[in-house]
């Protein structure tokens, strides 16, 4: 069977794993505002220096952003521990024909 494609609106539907890793510059906003700052990034197409600066993010470079894109939870199961396994967001340029990696937390 072939990989559905993924779309930022499943993203959404499978779950953002929040960001708990303080020296990324996304861990300062709200779920909320997270969501948003991603749907203006993946729907909008907003200019990430943009999005920088309307949501005052501690961001130098435009061009790292996208390494502080959050996780999110992938419909795949840890043989492990049960849980679901997750995957890092891939950049807006690359989301046609992603495969995720997927890990557990
Ligand atoms: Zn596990």
């Amino acid at each position: 069977m072939k990989d559905e494609q993924l779309s930022f609106e499943k993203i959404k539907k499978l779950g953002i794993v929040p960001v708990k890793d303080k020296e990324n510059p996304l861990s300062y906003l709200k779920s909320v505002r997270l969501k948003t700052v991603l749907e203006n990034y993946y729907t909008d197409k907003v200019a990430v220096k943009e999005i920088i600066r309307k949501y005052d993010l501690p961001i130098d470079n435009v061009m790292d952003f996208h390494r502080y894109l959050p996780y999110y939870y992938t419909k795949v199961m840890c043989p492990y521990d049960g849980t679901k396994m997750c995957a890092a967001m891939p950049s807006r340029s690359n989301f046609k024909g992603h495969s995720p990696n997927v890990f557990c937390l």
